[in-house]
């Protein structure tokens, strides 16, 4: 995996040295020598994660932080603060401005080339979320600017896997400043347990374990589905640094060194809560866009764009099935003086009937479509002609029989439809060839005199 990594420092020797190293492990390498430079590269050049240094003339790397994550065109790239303080005040300072993580001068290469993996690489999963709701944007199909980070990080649903009491305690009392629904298990196979059962935010996992081995579980809960999206936060020893690294190559997210410090736990608890709910919103946009780019709110049948695409498919499957493929394109009669006379809000009530009439009336597997305006389509696969116009029959008795109760003053309107009806024998056969055919004899019907089905002659049963 190669990635672009911006090194900032005003001690240009500073700069040359992480260049070499990162470049060394092929990373593509940008520098900049002060605060309004980094700035200036970031939102530019895009990349895929900043090592940034804290002391510097002019804007310290504070600042330069802040300034990174309350631009909505650079916030989401990941800050990791290279520093010579190993100050804990400093360190919290550093993610509350919003660092993703802390570096000590001079910088230990496992620890370098971990964290600059294990950012980069949620970059990229968060970068693709980014792009699909980009594009659900262009698609027109969500009606709002891009997402921005502003999650809060608390009240959040935490699962704690450690069997030492003390560390437990100390967990317990500071993360319950933040109003967290805490779960505290001593033992992986307790933990793997309550993971199926209940959904969590967080999991944080000693890998000072006594009988068994964190790795392990980390790569567990990684294998499995439903956890595998959950942040996973490891507590580590001091000189445990190899099985640290190997953590986040497992796919850890963050790591902790015990002894836990309170303010650094809140932090790193806060980042990866706020980072997991952005990226819930994101999935959760995304999949509300693809709904709404299939579906019709009004209705909720399927579209024109969903039919057209899946109608095709339905025909090739002709050559498995040999069995004809019909379509009913129906319309409201004289829908128009619905409105006229009695609004919009009733004409929208109308079409919500009806598409319930018709949805309760058929097979499963036939499919309902609102093609625009009052017009439908009804495709059903696997059936001749005949028995499309018996259901395009039955449907109208059922629309026409029964008036429709509304919301206006006269409580209930009579409401017809004329029916169109073709099929299609041939997998080669293209699904407008079909709509258009089944459009001929909705005209037909209207022309005939309305509220009754016409079949269409051409086909060759
Ligand atoms: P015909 O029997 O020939 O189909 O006559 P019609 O009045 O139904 O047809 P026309 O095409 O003249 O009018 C269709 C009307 O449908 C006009 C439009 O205002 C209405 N319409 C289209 N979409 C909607 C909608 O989403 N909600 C409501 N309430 N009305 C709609
Ligand atoms: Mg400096
Ligand atoms: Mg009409």
């Amino acid at each position: 995996m190669s990635a672009r990594v911006l090194v900032v420092d005003d001690v240009s020797a500073n700069v040359k040295l992480l260049e070499a190293k990162l470049t060394r492990e092929y990373f593509d390498v940008l520098t900049a020598s002060d605060g309004y430079q980094a700035l200036e590269k970031a939102e530019a050049e895009q990349p895929d994660i900043i090592l940034l240094d804290v002391m510097m003339p002019g804007m310290d790397g504070f600042e330069v932080c802040e300034k990174l994550k309350a631009n909505p065109a650079t916030q989401h790239l990941p800050v990791v603060m290279v520093t010579a303080l190993s100050d804990t005040a400093d360190k919290v300072r550093g993610l509350e401005v919003g660092a993703d993580d802390f570096l000590t001068k001079p910088v230990n290469d496992t620890a370098l080339f971990s964290r600059v993996r294990s950012l980069t690489r949620l970059k990229m999963m968060m970068d693709e979320w980014r792009a699909r709701e980009s594009t659900s944007n262009e698609l027109g199909v969500i009606e709002r600017g891009p997402c921005e980070i502003e999650e809060d990080g608390t009240r959040a649903g935490i699962l704690v896997i450690e069997d030492s009491a003390m560390d437990r305690d100390r967990i317990e009392t500071t993360l319950a400043q933040q109003d967290h629904n805490l779960t505290l298990v001593e033992t992986g196979v307790e933990g793997l347990q309550t993971l199926s059962a209940d959904m969590f935010d967080l999991i944080i996992i000693s890998l000072t374990l006594i009988d068994e081995d964190g790795l392990r579980l980390c790569s567990q809960i990684r294998s499995q589905e439903r956890s595998r999206q959950i942040p996973i936060l490891l507590l580590a020893d001091d000189g445990d640094l190899d099985r640290t690294a190997k953590g986040l190559e497992l796919g850890a997210n963050d790591y902790l060194v015990k002894p836990i410090e309170r303010s650094e736990l809140l932090a790193r608890v806060r980042t990866q809560i706020r980072r997991k709910r952005y990226q819930d919103r994101l999935r959760q946009n995304y999949e509300e866009s693809l709904s709404m780019a299939l579906t019709d709110s009004l209705t909720g049948l399927f579209n024109r764009r969903y039919l057209t695409t899946h109608l095709e498919r339905i025909i090739q499957r002709i050559s498995e099935t040999r069995k004809p493929v019909s379509a009913i394109l129906f319309d409201i009669d004289h829908f128009k003086i619905v409105n006229d006379t009695y609004g919009h809000a009733v004409g929208d009530e109308v079409l919500k009937e009806i598409a319930d009439r018709v949805s309760r009336n058929l097979r499963n597997f036939d499919m309902v479509a609102r093609m625009g305006g009052e017009e439908f389509v009804i495709i059903m696969p696997e059936a001749p002609l005949e028995a499309a116009s018996f259901v395009a029959e039955r449907l109208r008795m059922r629309i026409a029989n029964e008036p429709f109760k509304v919301n206006a003053p006269v409580g209930q309107l009579d409401v017809s439809v004329s029916l169109g009806v073709a099929s299609v024998h041939d997998a080669g056969a293209r699904p407008e060839a079909l709509i258009e055919r089944a459009d001929k004899a909705l005209y037909a019907a209207k022309h005939k005199g309305r509220n009754c089905v016409v079949a269409d002659g051409l086909d060759d049963i």
